[in-house]
C-alpha cells in the first residue's frame, strides 16, 4: 500500500487533528512545513508561555515531540525548514514552500495528500493553500493527486462556524467543490497515546479539554 502525506502546518496539527486515522493507517508521512528552527537570542510570548527561555529550544523540543509523537502512530515525520508566523522575517515565498512540498510529494509518491482546512490560524491557511498549490495542475486547475482537508481540532470544536465560513467562501477562491468524505480511522487511545508526546505544549489553556480532540475527525474531498 503506498503511504498518505499529510501536511501539518505546525509541529502538532496533523497529529491533533488526524492522529486517529494515522493509528489506523501506518506508515504515513507528516510533513510540518513551518518548523524551521529559529536563532538563539530569540523568545515570543508563546514560548515563554510554554516555560521555554529561547525560541530555539522551543523549536528543537517541539521536533523532538513531533518524531515521538509520530513513531508511535508508525509515521514518518518530515520537517521542514519554513518559518512559523511568530518567526517570520518576511524571507520566504508561498512558492517556495509549495516547491519544497512538492520535492517531498515527488519523492514519497503518496497514494493521496491529506491538508488541513485552514481554520483560524494564519500558519493553517497558508498550510492549506500550499498543499492545494503542490498537487494542483495550476494549467488544467485539475488535482494531480487526491487531495483530502482535515477539520483542525480543536478549532473545529471551539470554533464551529469557521467550517462553515470556508464552505461559504470556497467557491470565491477555488474552482472545484468540497465534498463531505472518510478515508478511514484507527484506535483513539493510540491517538491518545500519541498527543501526550507534546508535552512542552499541555499546559496550554488550548490543552485544558482533551475531550476536543477525542470527537470524530472529519475531512472533506476536493473535487473538480
Ligand atoms: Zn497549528
Amino acid at each position: 500500500m503506498r503511504p498518505v502525506l499529510v501536511v501539518s502546518p505546525h509541529l502538532d496539527d496533523a497529529v491533533l487533528s488526524c492522529g486517529q486515522f494515522l493509528a489506523g493507517r501506518p506508515d504515513c508521512v507528516v510533513v510540518t512545513l513551518f518548523a524551521r528552527v529559529p536563532d538563539a537570542g530569540v523568545i515570543t510570548l508563546y514560548d515563554e508561555k510554554c516555560g521555554f527561555t529561547s525560541s530555539k529550544d522551543a523549536v528543537v523540543t517541539r521536533r523532538q515531540e513531533d518524531e515521538e509523537a509520530c513513531a508511535i502512530l508508525r509515521a514518518k515525520a518530515v520537517h521542514l525548514d519554513f518559518w512559523d508566523q511568530q518567526y517570520d522575517d518576511g524571507s520566504q515565498t508561498a512558492m517556495s514552500v509549495a516547491l519544497a512540498l512538492r520535492d517531498v510529494i515527488d519523492e514519497v509518491d503518496p497514494e493521496f495528500v491529506v491538508g488541513p482546512m485552514g481554520l483560524t490560524h494564519p500558519d493553517h491557511i497558508r498550510a492549506r493553500d500550499t498543499a492545494l498549490h503542490a498537487v494542483i495542475n495550476t494549467h488544467t486547475t485539475t488535482p494531480v493527486l487526491p487531495i483530502w482537508l482535515y477539520e483542525e481540532l480543536p478549532y473545529r470544536v471551539v470554533y464551529p462556524e469557521q467550517v462553515q465560513n470556508v464552505l461559504a467562501g470556497w467557491g470565491k477562491t477555488y474552482s472545484g467543490d468540497l465534498h463531505a468524505s472518510f478515508i478511514g480511522t484507527g484506535p483513539l487511545e493510540r491517538k491518545l497515546a500519541a498527543l501526550w508526546s507534546y508535552r512542552s505544549q499541555m499546559d496550554l489553556p488550548e490543552f485544558d479539554n482533551i475531550h476536543n480532540f477525542c470527537v470524530s475527525e472529519r475531512f472533506w474531498k476536493v473535487t473538480k
